[in-house]
């Protein structure tokens, strides 16, 4: 197999993919819009399990190492009510290593090991079926041609609109991220309400989520139901800080910093107006869980879109999609899971079948959508209870996947 095969974005997807073609000696152009590996911060920590993350790692040969650096005990969980008592405490069994947690920047570098990125090379356009193969654009007007792009390219992919005219929608919740450092030193009181893994606290239509990464940083989600807009209606004090809301691409009207778990950032002033937003909203939540939004250091905006639970298209020969771009999803731990695994299996359908790839392409399609459909459906159901005018839902769906 020696054909010209271009993935488009190193996130979850498109580094998996890329490394499993490796191991098997197979070259992949590596097309990334970021101009270097930590250009922006990498996120928060991802639990992998055992029949998806974790399986794509052992395809890709990086298991033993995956698991000297990940963390079997931020599987623990406690529950709380939003008057703090603790409602579930869950913790792993010694041994146990179903769904160990990475931070997302220890995951990228694993994965990247001995690959080439080509970094800052933005994809604007896919044109599939030119004379010399598919066409890819770039943002800096180059272009070049491939035998197969994948786009990889998450939630805003540019090469999803080769395939399928859709697009993400808002979801009606939104999630605003925020951070603690060195947890156990400065705030030990938050630090044993969290525990070694997640805590998340359920109210009304709202909720407070803190998972422990590594180093003792700690990211803090609220979660509530909220217009698209409600950020710009904020009461903003003055100041040369504040950023308006969300920019979008003038050609295309995307979202232009509305990546998966990157979100938007915001200047200082807008930060505070952002805290006493949220303390408002958790407003007569018990004073230790409203600690970490009074504590968290910097505020990210993360309105969350999915697209059509099940969303397929007609196949184009020499265009593919994997991860986000393909099924983006609510953020119920199986984004980057099903990402990973399906990188590693079209690149081992593509690697075993050197004479057909197209027709390795297509099956593999087949594959990746009947088992993203079913989890979409799930959780988008997950996200409705979770989120729910029902607190009771949120509870009865952690004893359901997670029974003692
Ligand atoms: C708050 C939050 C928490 C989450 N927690 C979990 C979890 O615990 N477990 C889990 O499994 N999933 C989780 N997810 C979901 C997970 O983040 C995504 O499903 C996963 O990152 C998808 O991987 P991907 O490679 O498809 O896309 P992405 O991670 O979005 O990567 C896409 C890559 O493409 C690049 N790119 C974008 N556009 C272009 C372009 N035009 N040209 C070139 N490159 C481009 C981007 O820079 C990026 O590097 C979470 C999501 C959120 C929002």
């Amino acid at each position: 197999m020696r054909r010209r095969i271009a993935v488009v974005g190193g996130g979850p997807a498109g580094l998996t993919f890329a490394r499993v073609l490796h191991r098997r000696h197979h070259p992949v152009t590596i097309l990334e819009r970021d101009p270097a590996p930590d250009a922006r911060p990498p996120g928060g920590t991802l639990d992998l399990h055992e029949n998806l993350g974790q399986l794509a790692l052992g395809k890709a040969g990086l298991l033993q190492e995956f698991r000297a650096l990940s963390r079997p005990e931020g599987q623990a969980m406690r529950i709380l009510d939003a008057d703090g008592n603790v409602l579930r405490d869950w913790r792993p069994r010694p041994g146990d290593r179903a769904n160990p947690e990475i931070d997302r920047g220890q995951l990228r570098d694993l994965l990247l090991g001995p690959l080439d990125v080509r970094w800052g090379r933005g994809v604007r356009q896919v044109v599939p079926g030119t004379r010399d193969g598919v066409l890819v654009r770039f943002a800096d007007g180059r272009q070049e041609t491939f035998d197969l792009v994948v786009g990889a390219d998450g939630a805003w992919s540019r090469v999803r609109p080769a395939l399928s005219p859709a697009r993400p929608h808002y979801t009606g919740v939104t999630l605003v991220e925020t951070c603690l450092d060195d947890v156990d030193t400065r705030h030990p009181g938050l630090a044993r309400l969290i525990g070694d893994g997640s805590m998340a606290v359920y109210g009304v239509n709202r909720a407070l989520v803190a998972q422990r990464n590594s180093g003792g940083h700690v990211k803090v989600y609220a979660q509530f139901r909220a217009p698209l807009d409600w950020q710009t209606r904020l009461q903003r004090p003055p100041g040369p800080d504040r950023r308006t809301d969300i920019g979008t691409d003038a050609d295309t009207d995307i979202p232009t910093d509305t990546d998966a778990d990157t979100g938007m950032g915001m200047g200082a002033g807008d930060a505070e107006a952002m805290r006493s937003s949220l303390l408002a909203l958790f407003d007569g939540w018990a004073p230790p869980v409203l600690d970490l939004l009074r504590h968290g250091t910097a505020f990210a905006h993360r309105p969350l879109y999915v697209l059509p639970v099940a969303h397929t298209w007609d196949h184009v020969p020499g265009v593919t999609l994997l991860g986000d771009a393909a099924h983006l999803m609510p953020p119920l731990g199986v984004g980057a899971n099903l990402a990973m695994l399906e990188g590693a299996e079209l690149a081992e359908s593509l690697a075993a079948a050197p004479g057909d790839p197209d027709e390795a392409v297509r099956a593999f399609e087949e594959r990746m959508w009947a088992r993203a459909g079913r989890w979409a459906q799930f959780t988008a159901a997950g996200l409705e209870r979770l989120v729910s005018p029902d607190p009771a839902d949120a509870l009865a769906l952690f004893d359901e996947v997670q029974p003692s």
